[in-house]
């Protein structure tokens, strides 16, 4: 970013210019939970430079573990955690619960993967910023818990965690459409934190691509890794 008084060529997220303190762009002193999510979902570049600029990165905890309970009930989905439980009511908070846990563990984990697969393609944004970043990219994915997941309660019931009979049989059209929409979703995510990356850490968007997929596969990997353990609770 170029000061407009002296032409000093300043970093992009300066709030003032180094060479004669000018003002280069607003300060952003906090992050607005709906707005951001919402300016997320409509115009990711802009709104993903607020979010480096910001100096409270306010809601990322929160976005965390909403996605923490995303992924425990996809943990319950895909290996039928739903078969140690008797109803629907006993297993609920279990998976909220279990949700929580996953989502403190991501921030700490997913952060890591992240951060260190950006640093690897020549990302140059901190710490703080790759844990923003991700956790508005999330934004899509914690909508799944307010749009898809209480249909595909409301239409499988025990089935979608049973898979006794499979909620595919019981009721194929919604099956497919509900986990369409499912993987829509997660793949809006993916294409935001490849944005979010471009924008954050200064990278083309092939290189952000291919930082946003070694998370995925490895983060991935984790949790598919990690899932016996969590049966072996039950
Ligand atoms: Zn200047």
């Amino acid at each position: 970013m170029q000061c407009l008084i002296c032409k000093e060529e300043n970093d992009e997220f300066a709030v003032t210019c180094r060479s004669c303190k000018a003002f280069l762009q607003n300060r952003v002193p906090n992050l607005d939970l709906f707005k951001t999510a919402w300016k997320v979902l409509e115009s990711p570049r802009k709104v993903f430079h607020t979010i480096a600029l910001a100096e409270h990165k306010n809601y990322s905890f929160v976005l965390f573990l909403l996605f923490g309970i995303a992924l425990s009930f996809t943990g319950f989905w895909l290996f039928q955690w739903g078969t140690y439980f008797t109803t629907l009511l006993d297993l609920l908070p279990v998976a909220v619960g279990l949700g929580l846990v996953l989502g403190l563990l991501s921030t700490l984990l997913l952060t890591a993967i992240y951060h260190l697969s950006v640093k690897m393609v020549g990302g140059s944004n901190s710490l703080r910023n790759s844990w923003a970043t991700l956790a508005y990219a999330t934004t899509p994915i914690a909508l799944t818990l307010i749009l898809l997941l209480p249909i595909e309660l409301m239409t499988f019931g025990m089935y979608l965690f049973t898979s006794n009979p499979h909620p595919y049989t019981l009721k194929p059209l919604s099956y497919v459409v509900l986990t369409g929409l499912d993987a829509v979703f997660v793949l809006w995510s993916l294409g935001l934190v490849s944005v979010g990356t471009m924008v954050v850490h200064r990278i083309p968007m092939v290189r952000a691509g291919l930082a946003t997929l070694m998370t995925f596969v490895i983060f991935g990997g984790a949790f598919l890794w990690g899932a016996p353990y969590v049966t072996a609770l039950w």
